[in-house]
């Protein structure tokens, strides 16, 4: 590095040019604070992919449908009345029409979002629709688990953002106890380390890193940091690939 900006590449992070960012990695990293941010500071769109399946879930457990179903979950799904915002400032989330931000952060949905996102039929739904949503937006920091494997394996940059899973217990019990939800540390981390287990070993798009994302551990660094390591990450892997075409 001698500190000579390319050209070609700050147009890239500055400017408007198609760029479509990865983001993936397990739940408790702080993905989606980091991620909304750095689609801010590219001047990017942001998905979260996994408020996608959380919806989905939400419209199962409405239905009463048992986890177990898989046909019957499809069945629920197909049609999916679904709305979602890409203002990484501003979050929207819709089911039939009406926002429903908070009851998919809560315990229920949680509970039951990875046997949803488990069904082979609700994945493929949904991969659609987060590949349109990218090409649309072109510009683009896309969130979620199977991202630079799966959905974007083009990706202009790749991250695979993790934690210990007692860092990412810590943050989500302080994040409770921030917002009333109780003290559990404890129970907080054994249901960290059942989605670990319960996503990185499904048999569709298990939660692994893509062979060539970056891996960025956030166990010691705190948000700015962060941002200022994804951010250097991003410029390193966009003038690599200019570099490749
Ligand atoms: O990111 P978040 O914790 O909200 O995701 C909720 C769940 O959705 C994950 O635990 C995972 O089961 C599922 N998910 C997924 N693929 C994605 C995003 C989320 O299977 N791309």
């Amino acid at each position: 590095m001698n500190g000579v900006e390319i050209p070609v590449r700050a147009e890239r992070l500055s400017g408007t040019s198609p760029l479509v960012v990865a983001m993936d990695g397990p739940s408790g990293t702080g993905k989606s604070s980091v991620s909304r941010r750095l689609a801010t500071r590219l001047g990017a769109r942001y998905l979260d992919t996994g408020a996608m399946y959380r919806v989905a879930t939400l419209r199962v457990l409405r239905a009463g449908i048992e986890l177990t179903d898989s046909a019957a979950i499809a069945a629920a799904v197909k049609e999916l009345p679904l709305r979602i915002g890409t203002d990484p400032r501003r979050e929207l989330i819709e089911l039939d029409g009406v926002d429903v931000s908070a009851e998919i952060r809560g315990d229920a949905v949680t509970k039951a979002v990875s046997a949803v996102s488990a069904v082979p039929e609700v994945r493929e739904l949904l991969v659609d629709l987060q590949r349109e949503i990218a090409l649309v937006a072109q510009r683009i920091v896309v969130e979620g688990r199977d991202i630079g494997t799966v959905v974007l394996p083009d990706a202009d940059a790749k991250i695979y953002l993790t934690a210990s899973a007692e860092a990412r217990a810590h943050r989500r019990n302080q994040q409770n106890i921030a917002e009333g939800r109780g003290d559990d540390y404890a129970a907080v981390l054994a249901d960290v380390q059942r989605r670990d287990t319960l996503d990185s070993t499904r048999k569709v798009s298990p939660l692994r890193p893509a062979a060539d994302a970056v891996l960025v551990d956030t166990s010691e660094m705190n948000m700015d940091e962060v941002i200022d390591e994804l951010y250097r990450v991003v410029a390193q892997q966009v003038s690599a690939g200019e570099g490749r075409s």
